[in-house]
């Protein structure tokens, strides 16, 4: 960037990636660290894709709650890419909604005994899922879909359901027939190991720090749609879709994830910091109660719908939820609310492998051009995804590069 704050667009770069996400920016910074000139090509207008966030009456709102899994792909490789990551971890204890009522929600083995939520077989149950969870090798249930798996370990409807309702917020997901139990589980260990991190000033705050590495140029403009003339080039340009119109391969991957969101900004602070519905798949939480997103003393909270496939969301029903929270329609001093958003953009498949039957950074059908996102490479979930395959694109660029000058 020179000093006028404009990007110099460099004529014969390295590397061009194509995708100014998380992804895209993060293989830009790893290229850029190694002394590559590198240019990112972004068609919103803007960067950061679905890791941005958004300002609104001095709240911070991000594109839906976003959550980093702390010992995950993310945070290492951050960490690599010289990234800062300042925030909360939010407190599991919290509240679950059944029939209409809400209980305390089981995240320990105090609540889990003091809740009525589930009848004592049904605490029997779940207690001994949950203590086997963590010496479980996610790997063996690859080609086992989360209901079978679920099915497998609990018998009585009421932990099932529990279950159920503990993958969708740990996955973003509400595909259970579909996705593979290798997802869950390891997405269960993260959250049960180290737990979650809500970051301060929101998602944009890693996509500044990417975005203003030394050496990464940046062209907002109509983006791609050939793939450039360049020694190496990363698409990470979200879903397949754009990499299968770039790269004329067609790539076998789940159906994508849908949520429906709504941002809360709060003049009091909500009864409950989190509530989950344990027979409806909805999710509160007061994101500012341990990150920095909302002016002092005001609040932000964000509900959202995990959308089974097909479903259409209702509005009504995400500030319905809210309202278990102890949330007032007064309470509110602005709302957005993002109708249908696509967390995943193509869930792991029991009948495609699980996560290491997702495609590889590698299967373009071109031996310069690399691909990264949140459905590629074995590694992580969500964003873990996206940045595990981010380094691993990052990686085999340079290896290309360093082959070229080396000939
Ligand atoms: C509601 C919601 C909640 C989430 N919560 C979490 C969470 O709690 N934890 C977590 O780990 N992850 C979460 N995620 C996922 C996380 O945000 C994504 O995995 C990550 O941001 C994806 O980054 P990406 O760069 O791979 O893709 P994207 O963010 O989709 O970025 C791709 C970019 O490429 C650009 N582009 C597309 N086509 C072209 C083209 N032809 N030329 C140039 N540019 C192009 C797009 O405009 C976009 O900016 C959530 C996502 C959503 C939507």
């Amino acid at each position: 960037m020179n000093e006028n704050g404009e990007h110099k667009i460099p004529s014969s770069p390295d590397v061009v990636v194509i995708g100014g996400g998380l992804a895209g920016l993060t293989a830009a910074s790893l290229l850029a660290r190694a002394g590559r000139t590198v240019l990112v090509r972004e068609k919103r207008g803007v960067v950061g894709g679905d890791a941005r966030s958004t300002e609104r009456d001095g709240f911070t709102f991000n594109q839906g709650p976003h959550a980093l899994y702390r010992g995950g792909h993310a945070e290492r490789v951050l960490a690599t890419a010289g990234v800062t990551v300042s925030g909360g971890k939010p407190p599991v204890n919290g509240r679950l909604v059944f029939d209409g009522r809400v209980e305390i929600a089981p995240a320990g083995l105090v609540s889990l005994l003091q809740t009525r939520a589930l009848g004592g077989r049904e605490k029997v149950e779940i207690a001994n899922v949950l203590a086997r969870l963590p010496r479980l090798d996610p790997a063996v249930l690859a080609n086992v879909t989360v209901a079978d798996w679920i099915a497998g370990v609990v018998d009585r409807p009421r932990s099932s359901q529990m279950l159920h309702a503990i993958v969708r917020l740990g996955t973003y997901s509400n595909q259970p027939g579909a996705m593979s139990a290798d997802v869950a589980v390891s997405q269960l260990q993260l959250a049960l190991g180290k737990g979650v991190l809500y970051l301060n000033g929101g998602w944009q705050s890693l996509i500044d720090q990417l975005a203003a590495t030394p050496g990464v140029h940046i062209a907002v403009d109509d983006g791609l749609d050939a793939l450039p003339d360049v020694p190496a080039v990363i698409i990470a340009a979200g879903g397949a879709p754009v990499a299968e119109r770039l790269t004329g391969q067609t790539f076998a991957v789940g159906a994508p994830a849908h949520a429906s969101c709504l941002d809360l900004g709060l003049r009091r602070r909500p009864d409950e910091n989190l509530v989950i519905g344990g027979d409806t798949p909805f999710y509160f939480s007061n994101h500012s109660a341990v990150a920095t997103l909302a002016p002092a003393g005001h609040f932000h909270a964000a509900v959202v719908h995990y959308l089974a496939e097909g479903e259409s969301p209702n509005a009504e029903d995400l500030m319905a939820f809210a309202r278990h929270a102890g949330v007032r329609d007064d309470d509110v001093i602005v709302s957005r609310r993002l109708h249908r958003m696509t967390p995943v953009t193509a869930v792991p498949t029991a009948s495609l492998g699980g996560m290491a039957g997702r495609p590889t950074v590698t299967d373009s059908g071109h031996a310069n051009v690399f691909l990264a996102g949140d459905w590629v490479g074995p590694d992580g979930y969500l964003a873990d995804a996206s940045l595990a395959s981010a380094e691993a694109a990052a990686n085999a660029a340079l290896a290309v590069l360093d082959a070229t000058v080396s000939r």
